[in-house]
């Protein structure tokens, strides 16, 4: 039977929650337990796939298709658990399945209430994802912060089943802050005593505190976080802040905190070492040999969040190349000009993300056209790659008004068009092709270097694809359909012939890269970058 971990936030959001899961996992991992992680959204939305990245940065995308929150790709990145459709439960969600059951008559007789109903739901699907994964530790992530209301259900729920499994098999960990005032010279607890008071109001004692901080504990502040919060010293972590994510696993084994969670859970279990992460990762990470700097030119980029897999997965290209990754965020409205000179000289690489809408949808063609003709190795990703063809289409097939019909529906010559299965399809939610689906590559292709194999599965998040009405004259043009998927003939990736490396992928390879295991493309890409230096 899984044991849990409940993991809650105070004072402020933003405190790197989601990092402080995803490494405790990868703690509790290196100490040979199997864990899975659950991330709890308290909006109402049923997932975030139909929320602006402006409010809620990226949407990551799982092998089953869900579009869930970007901390489930922080659980993927860290950790081996492979996340799915249940591993984020949002009140939306929570809501839909209790008033569907109300609906069918399940509750027959009862008034439906948050108490018992809604808390009881939560608890369910906690409670299967542990029992479906089979793992020793269950970590639960509750989003927001404590003292919001709409997070209460998920307090309430997790205080429940914290009694209801007894002692040694659940404990309660609080993310906190501890502000330093500079001009008092002065690390401030009592926002964190505020913060347990209220967690307590409500029957939650944490176990352990995590307390985010730019400057070190002292003994004393220790001491008195203790005595008035209620937890044992040992108990009172310091997550001060390091250089790299990637190095918090580490920060946190430092303070023994692997050690207190299984003390405190009763597991006792060997010690393995956390080398490779630290070798391969870190070591590599605070000394690079190489420099390398890659633009990203798309629309959401003063938000970090917006897209915060190809940001991590271009690190990881990094580590493999051994480079540091200088990321040049390019707002694609600011290549609308004639000149892009001035906005992309020196650069080494393009990237160009995914996206919807057709804001900003010009100067990704000029930046397109600009890599393309100054053969700066380029990747194209979902949206991207729809550019691609659709500057391709323009500038070397002579197809003025080539366009997706999703910025212009009555264009001449619509090389990137409606999916079949998606010309009836009215509701927004849910409706994308989303999820893994399989793709073959062609043998003499940039992409099979990269793969070193023919068959490949990779996620998807999309509406649009390349009309195939185009793909015979492209070709003799120059593009290389050099990934397709043979079930529906999609393409899902397009190449260049002549050009040091310019690929371009329907799918999202950004979801399945790891800092100890860089998705091929991206090393790939990283590696064509550093070959074009100084070109
Ligand atoms: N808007 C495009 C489509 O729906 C691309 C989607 C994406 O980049 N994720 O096909």
């Amino acid at each position: 039977m899984s044991k849990f971990i409940f993991i809650t936030g105070g004072v402020v959001s933003s405190l790197g929650k989601g990092i402080a899961a995803a490494s405790i996992g990868k703690l509790l991992e290196a100490r040979g337990l199997a864990t899975t992680l659950i991330k709890c959204d308290p909006y109402l939305n049923v997932d975030p796939g139909t929320m602006n990245p402006y409010q809620h940065g990226e949407v990551y995308v799982t092998d089953d298709g869900a579009e869930t929150d970007l901390d489930l790709g922080h659980y993927e990145r860290f950790t081996n658990a492979r996340v799915s459709h249940d591993n984020n439960i949002t009140t939306g969600k929570i809501y839909y399945s209790v008033i569907m059951k109300e609906r069918r008559g399940d509750y027959l007789g009862k008034t439906v209430q948050i108490i018992p109903h809604i808390t009881d739901e939560i608890k369910r699907s906690i409670r299967k994802v542990a029992k479906d994964r089979d793992v020793d530790i269950t970590i639960v992530e509750i989003g927001g912060t404590v003292g919001d209301i709409e997070s209460l259900p998920f307090l309430e729920a997790i205080r429940q089943m914290r009694w209801e499994l007894g002692v040694g098999y659940a404990l309660n960990i609080h993310v906190t802050l501890l502000p330093y005032i500079k001009s008092a010279g002065e690390q401030k607890t009592k926002p964190t005593q505020h913060s347990v008071g209220r967690l307590r109001e409500i029957g939650i004692i944490p176990d352990i505190l995590l307390c985010r901080t730019e400057k070190h504990i002292s003994k004393e502040e220790r001491e008195k976080i203790a005595l008035f919060c209620n937890v044992d010293k040992e108990a009172v972590i310091e997550a001060s802040d390091v250089k790299h994510i990637y190095e918090v696993p580490l920060a946190l084994k430092k303070e023994s905190l692997d050690d207190l969670i299984l003390k405190r859970l009763n597991i006792k279990s060997e010690e393995k070492d956390l080398k490779e992460w630290e070798d391969v990762v870190v070591k590599r990470l605070r000394n690079p040999q190489k420099e390398v700097n890659i633009a990203v030119v798309g629309k959401y980029i003063t938000l970090p969040d917006a897209y915060k897999s190809i940001y991590e997965a271009l690190v990881h290209g990094g580590i493999a190349n051994n480079a540091r990754v200088n990321i040049l965020k390019i707002d694609s409205e600011d290549l609308e000009g004639k000149n892009l000179d001035k906005q992309l000289k020196g650069i080494d690489g393009m990237l160009i993300p995914g996206g919807f809408g057709a804001r900003g949808i010009m100067g990704k063609v000029n930046a397109v056209k600009y890599a393309r003709e100054k053969k700066i190795p380029f990747l194209g990703i979902c949206l991207g790659m729809q550019i691609a063809t659709i500057e391709f289409a323009k500038n070397v097939c002579g197809l003025k008004d080539a366009n997706s019909t999703e910025f212009d529906k009555e264009t001449k010559d619509p090389v990137i068009s409606l999916l079949e299965e998606q010309k009836h399809v009215k509701d927004m939610g849910a409706t994308m092709r989303l999820g893994a689906f399989s793709c073959q590559l062609q043998k003499d292709s940039h992409s099979f270097q990269a793969y070193k194999k023919e068959n490949i599965s990779e996620r998807h998040r999309h509406r649009y694809e390349f009309n195939n009405v185009y793909r015979e004259m492209f070709e003799k043009a120059g593009l290389i359909f050099s990934g397709i998927n043979t079930q529906k003939d999609l393409v899902e990736i397009v190449e260049l012939k002549s050009h040091p490396w310019f690929v371009a992928c329907q799918f999202h390879p950004e979801f399945q890269s790891k800092p100890e295991r860089a998705h091929p493309l991206f090393r790939h890409f990283i590696k064509a970058a550093l070959a074009n230096q100084g070109k």
